[in-house]
C-alpha cells in the first residue's frame, strides 16, 4: 500500500486521502450570469497536463485540505504543501 505525505502528519496510508480535483481552477463569478458552458467547463474540464500537476487532497484523519503535486504519468508524490504557504 502506497503512502502520501500530510503536510500537517506526515505520511500516512493513501486510504485516508481523498482526491478533491484539479488545483489551480477559478471559479466562475457566480455574482454574475455564468453560462451553462463555463460552468460545466469549471465543474469538469481537466487540463490533463503531462509531468507535474496540482492536486488538492484532503486527509480525511485530519480533514486538512492541501496540495499534492505529483507526476501525472508515474503518479510519484512530488511533493506536498498546505494551503496556508504561499504558492511557488
Ligand atoms: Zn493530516
Amino acid at each position: 500500500m502506497q503512502q502520501f505525505p500530510c503536510p500537517f502528519c506526515g505520511l500516512r496510508d493513501e486510504r485516508e486521502f481523498w482526491f478533491a480535483g484539479e488545483a489551480g481552477k477559478t471559479r466562475p463569478d457566480t455574482t454574475a450570469r455564468v453560462s451553462d458552458e463555463d460552468w460545466a467547463r469549471y465543474l469538469y474540464a481537466q487540463r490533463n497536463t503531462k509531468g507535474a500537476v496540482d492536486e488538492a487532497w484532503i486527509h480525511l484523519t485530519c480533514r486538512e485540505l492541501f496540495i499534492m503535486q505529483r507526476d501525472s504519468v508515474s503518479m510519484e508524490v512530488l511533493g506536498v504543501r498546505s494551503l496556508r504557504e504561499p504558492e511557488k
